[in-house]
């Protein structure tokens, strides 16, 4: 029998770890929530355009929570865990409920309603939006919570604490974590009975990406190499309109597309006249003409793979690899519900956007995979609108969200189960809000039922893996070899994106594979400019890259092995989605002994929706095309990309928890 309460710790302090934080502590267990950064400057403050939710306003136009499922799907081009994205999508209008009652200022329509917008991959609008500044309003909501609870003792922050290594018992099982406190330098245990990573995404393994600078993946590198699996972590996404910049990349958020925008380039190759000099007929606006329905709301790995075309044939602004992205014939009134980004653009670039096309280019933006994960099912009762079986995670289920590690979790962006081979616009923060408020209580429900709490562990458990940080911290510090951390990361940087993004061939990453093992040996060479013991930033970020350079390591190998081209992974020498051979989760094992990633397949479950063809209706048109096409937005469902009925009943898969032995201790 317990003696002591149970504690959960959830590490990551943006919408996922703010939302399992407050579902946790709700339900009576006390939180320890580490951040490396105030959890209010946590990357998902960035997020611009929107949350995805059918509402009563879409369901008139004929929405409905299966529509969004069916989108999410065939956007990811099925390599997604469908009972997981079916719950998700039936509870978002209720999380979107609840995001009002705590004070999201969502826009609103003129009859008061939750406004919405249009988002890629819809033919709907769905996308609920607090200007282009979504992802603020929904953190600082959310952080309130958070605080009320930690007024009443059940949350204690610990910001600037960066999560270091999980403490795994003799059984393998996570009873809590070693961390640093990053201006004191102390390095210390905590205990606890589960722990939830909610580290967000791994942008920074390609040098510059739209995410923030702190977002490296070294949180879920280090939980790899203690043994937890990656999925899919070949499944970067690369988003078309982001603005390059010095430090990072910045995005302009797809809700400009969703307003309206249009994405084009001068169909002559080499016009350089002014973009307000060129007139509509000779302006080329290939999405709307290569995808009639969807026109500049194709998923991004599609309008990401057309850019990026365009420009290699020579249409590119300038003849560079730059198009245009322009608002500029838009309403005053739709201009003012992207201020956000405009003054983004206006103060990086120099250019107002609200009169002059903007300049854009693709950038990494995403990654659909992360930590691998696992959950039970369960039958639901079908609700209006659902066209077919109805299959979901089973409510409150210790399993859900746990990796291959008992105790261990995954939440958010870290998670690799929503969003398969492509993530559609706005399914994110639906995916961190309901990890945390639906899995959190699995997460709560597994350690009320402890029979060994952490508490009653010895301190040698605990001991022997603080020691090993310290060691890695003394060897960092007294290092004095000749290469410098900032300079080898800005090299990986360029080879994966070069190598891993947009088109990735096995001749390519092959030689990026090499140029990373070089990276490694240079890694062990290095020394620090700042060797003191406060503050020391330059110690966190040596010992991240060499993290980095393992998540590396997987999503390269990962990249070669998955011999197709599914969604965001585009393989010119596979140029075929290859259902037989690789309708397969990718799973990425660290080998301690080899220090490198085994790569293993397994299949994905399909109960709902079966996988057809990814076409988004595509024609195909050139620039010389003899006059553009006007997009049909109004398609109606049963139109190119939506399923029609599932043909028949599939089986249930992992009634328990996929097959995987993840009992509770
Ligand atoms: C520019 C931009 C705009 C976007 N706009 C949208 C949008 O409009 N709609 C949408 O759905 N999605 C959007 N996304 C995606 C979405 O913002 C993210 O997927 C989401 O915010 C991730 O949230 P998270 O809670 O998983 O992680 P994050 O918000 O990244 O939080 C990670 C947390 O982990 C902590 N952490 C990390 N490592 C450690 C460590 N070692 N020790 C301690 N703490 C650690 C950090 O301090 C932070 O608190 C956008 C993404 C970008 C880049």
């Amino acid at each position: 029998m317990a003696t002591k309460q149970p504690r959960v710790i959830v590490v990551g302090g943006g919408l996922a770890g703010l939302a399992a934080s407050v579902r946790i502590a709700e339900a009576g267990t006390p939180v320890d929530l580490f951040s490396m950064v105030p959890v209010r400057r946590s990357h998902s403050v960035c997020a611009q355009g929107g949350i995805n939710a059918t509402n009563e306003v879409a369901r008139q136009q004929g929405y409905s929570e299966w529509m969004h499922m069916d989108e999410t799907l065939y956007g990811g081009d099925f390599l997604n865990h469908q009972p997981p994205v079916y719950d998700m999508t039936h509870w978002a209008p209720r999380i979107i409920d609840l995001l009002d009652r705590a004070g999201v200022p969502f826009n609103r329509t003129s009859e008061g309603r939750r406004d919405l917008r249009k988002f890629g991959g819809s033919l709907f609008k769905r996308t609920h939006f607090s200007g282009a500044t979504t992802g603020q309003q929904l953190l600082y909501a959310l952080d309130e919570q958070t605080r009320r609870h930690e007024a009443e003792g059940h949350v204690t922050k610990y910001e600037f604490w960066e999560f270091l290594w999980p403490v795994l018992d003799d059984d393998g099982v996570c009873r809590g974590i070693i961390a640093q406190d990053m201006r004191t330098m102390e390095i210390r245990s905590f205990r606890a009975d589960a722990v939830i990573m909610a580290t967000g995404g791994c942008g920074a393994i390609f040098g510059k990406s739209t995410m923030s600078v702190i977002c490296t993946g070294a949180a879920a590198a280090r939980c790899y190499r203690a043994g937890a699996w990656l999925g899919n972590p070949e499944m970067i996404q690369v988003h078309p309109t982001a603005i390059p910049g010095e430090d990072k990349c910045r995005l302009m958020s797809e809700s400009a597309r969703g307003e309206g925008g249009r994405v084009w380039v001068p169909r002559k190759q080499g016009d350089d006249r002014k973009p307000t000099d060129i007139p509509d007929a000779e302006r080329w606006y290939f999405l709307e003409e290569r995808y009639p329905a969807y026109g500049n709301l194709v998923p991004r790995d599609i309008a990401t793979r057309e850019i990026f075309n365009v420009c290699q044939e020579g249409y590119g602004v300038g003849g560079g690899n730059m198009v245009y992205l322009d608002v500029s014939h838009l309403p005053d009134e739709t201009k003012h519900k992207l201020d956000g980004i405009l003054e983004i653009y206006e103060k990086f670039v120099g250019d107002n956007p609200r009169k002059v096309p903007m300049k854009i280019f693709p950038a990494v933006h995403y990654s659909m995979g992360g930590m691998y994960t696992i959950y039970a099912t369960e039958e639901k009762k079908p609700v209006e609108g659902d066209e077919g079986q109805a299959i979901g995670m089973k409510f409150g289920d210790p399993t859900n969200m746990q990796t291959n590690i008992p105790g261990l979790y995954a939440f958010g962006e870290v998670n690799y189960q929503y969003h398969g081979a492509t993530r559609l616009g706005a399914n994110a923060l639906l995916s961190c809000i309901f990890d945390g408020l639906y899995c959190g209580l699995g997460t709560h429900n597994r350690v009320t039922n402890m029979d060994k709490p952490a508490a009653e562990l010895p301190d040698s458990l605990y001991n022997k893996y603080i020691e090993q940080e310290q060691a890695k911290v003394k060897h960092l510090s007294e290092a004095q070899g000749k290469h410098n951390p900032y300079e080898l990361h800005e090299r990986m940087g360029s080879e994966m994106t070069a190598a891993c993004t947009v088109v990735k061939t096995e001749e390519r990453m092959t030689k990026a594979y090499g140029v990373l093992r070089e990276i490694k040996e240079q890694y062990e060479d290095i020394r620090l400019s700042d060797t003191t013991s406060w503050t020391n930033a330059n110690l966190g970020f040596a010992r991240a890259l060499g993290d980095m350079i393992r998540y590396a390591e997987a999503t390269l190998l990962g990249s070669i092995e998955r011999k197709e081209s599914r969604g965001s992974h585009y393989r010119p020498d596979y140029p075929e989605r290859d259902d037989a051979k690789f309708h397969k989760t990718c799973i990425a094992k660290y080998d301690s002994a080899g220090d490198k990633p085994i790569i293993e397949w397994e299949d994905v479950p399909c109960p709902l929706v079966p996988p057809r063809a990814r076409t988004y209706g595509k024609v195909e048109v050139s620039a010389e095309s003899a006059a553009s096409k006007q997009a049909d937005l109004d398609n109606k469902p049963g139109g190119e990309g939506y399923s029609q009925r599932p043909s028949e009943t599939s089986p249930v898969y992992g009634t328990e928890t996929n097959g995987k032995d993840a009992s509770a201790s």
